[in-house]
């Protein structure tokens, strides 16, 4: 009999509703002693998948939320056990009375991800399956969102199998031939299997090829905006959000912290940190933002650097200056539609940027000729980010890694015409290295490292 878990999944605070999820063997019948339906009294048989109304009650027959209850019998639910969920009023006091309640009737609290792990551990989903539900619940951007949610589906493990049944029919094929030697270790065998191990290697390179698309991705291009006071940063912040997030406001330096910011540029997602500037000053408040925003440039994908061509090129626009050089960056003449006479003498001073645009953010001029650049420095040519299988984990991507390595060495072996059983431990290796992606061969240390990852209630 397995353990019944029990926790709260939805995010504690002010809401609508929250959710009591249990799961174990025990579950149901747990969640038929702490529940009275309409007519307050306890129900004999429950109604499988179907929403009950009713109270959930305390062990003295105390009422203690008014709830929605689902009954669900396994092997179909989520975590293929029997599971029960309580549908409470939102906040904080309801649900935790009713894990309480549920945690002395006999389940016992749930670990991170610990849904997800049994799910996993029961064959419902695979490992790769099981990391895409924390990118999903994680993704800040619609295009993280669809990726994660292909993987869910099994792009991911269905390609990595497609990979693996390959490296096993070659396994295969040495051991025939170590293992009936009178029919020869012909020619046929060695070149067959360079043929095959060339594919695997290709297409393991494939996948890897996708792994900066993947961070980017997962991460966002980290977009840092620099520039002095009043030049503008703030208002193209908003032009980008289209929505007043940022405090816009005439008096320098009013931007005080970092803020940050998720956006999509046609399927793109920047993660923009709005700085409070660069420049030097005894305010401590700006200053704890302007080391930050030293920090945050240092590890800027892309960072804009906003000029002011109303006014005269300054010191201080100087050092921003600096800061953009041999980065990728794009550079913001703005405010061309006041008086520009300072705009050759900014483009002089500007000479070894490559990208600079002439911007009124006011009148919304330039903001799509920005989008334009960002998209041509970070992809080349149109690649659509939402068909292929792209690698957003970093775990994956080792474990690409690793089998990649081993796929060399049994070509660079097949190439020689080693003997076939030292070829055959290189492509068991590989398969073992791609079995860990989909969790079919992993050390249970690295599964709970990987579901510490969750939050409870997952
Ligand atoms: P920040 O200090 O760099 O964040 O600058 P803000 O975004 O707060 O802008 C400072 C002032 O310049 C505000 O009054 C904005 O309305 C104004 N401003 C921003 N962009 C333009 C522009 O393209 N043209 C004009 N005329 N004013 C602008």
């Amino acid at each position: 009999m397995s353990d019944t878990i029990a926790a709260i999944s939805t995010a504690v605070g002010e809401a609508g509703i929250g959710i009591v999820r249990m799961s174990g063997s025990d579950s149901i019948n747990i969640g038929k002693d702490v529940f009275v339906g309409f007519d307050d009294k306890k129900i004999i048989e429950i109604q499988n998948k179907k929403l009950t109304y009713g109270h959930i009650i305390d062990e003295d027959g105390k009422k203690i939320d008014e709830v929605l209850i689902a009954f669900m019998e396994g092997p179909y639910t989520y975590t293929r056990e029997d599971m029960v969920e309580i549908y409470c009023h939102g906040g904080i006091i309801s649900v935790r009375k009713v894990l309480e309640l549920l945690l002395r009737s006999g389940a016992r609290l749930a670990e991170r991800g610990e849904f997800t792990k049994i799910a996993f551990l029961n064959g419902r989903l695979d490992l790769s399956q099981a990391e895409a539900v924390i990118d999903i619940i994680r993704a800040k951007t619609d295009t993280s969102f669809q990726v994660s949610l292909d993987h869910l589906e099994g792009s991911l493990s269905k390609e990595v199998g497609d990979i693996r049944d390959i490296l096993l029919s070659m396994v295969a094929e040495v051991e025939v031939s170590i293992d009936f030697p009178e029919e020869g270790v012909d020619e046929l065998t060695y070149e067959g299997l360079q043929a095959d191990a060339k594919t695997v290697e290709s297409k393991i390179e494939a996948l890897l090829a996708t792994t900066n698309r993947g961070k980017i991705l997962r991460d966002g291009i980290e977009t840092v905006i620099l520039g002095k006071p009043n030049v503008g940063k703030s208002s193209l912040l908003n032009a980008i959000l289209r929505e007043n997030r940022a405090i816009v406001t005439d008096i320098p330096g009013t931007t005080r912290d970092i803020i940050e910011e998720y956006v999509n540029i046609d399927g793109i997602p920047l993660k923009i940190i709005d700085t409070a500037g660069i420049r030097d000053t005894e305010d401590l408040v700006e200053k704890i933002g302007v080391d930050r925003a030293k920090a945050s440039i240092e590890k800027a994908d892309l960072i804009i650097g906003v000029f002011d061509v109303s006014r005269e090129f300054t010191e201080e626009d100087k050092k921003i200056l600096e800061l953009l050089k041999n980065r990728k960056s794009i550079v913001l003449l703005n405010k061309i539609d006041l008086k520009t006479g300072q705009k050759d003498e900014f483009l002089k001073e500007l000479e070894e940027i490559d990208h600079i645009i002439e911007t009124s953010i006011i009148e919304n001029i330039g903001i799509e000729s920005l989008e334009e650049h960002i998209k041509s420095l970070f992809y080349e040519g149109d690649i659509n980010m939402e068909s292929d299988i792209v690698v957003t984990n970093v775990r994956h991507k080792l474990q690409l890694e690793k089998a990649l390595k081993n796929i060399k060495s049994a070509i660079g072996d097949i190439q020689m015409n080693v003997p076939l059983d030292c070829i055959e431990i290189d492509l068991r290796n590989a398969w073992e290295d791609l079995g860990e992606i989909s969790g079919d061969a992993i050390a249970e240390d690295i599964l709970d490292k990987i579901f510490k990852d969750f939050c409870i209630g997952k």
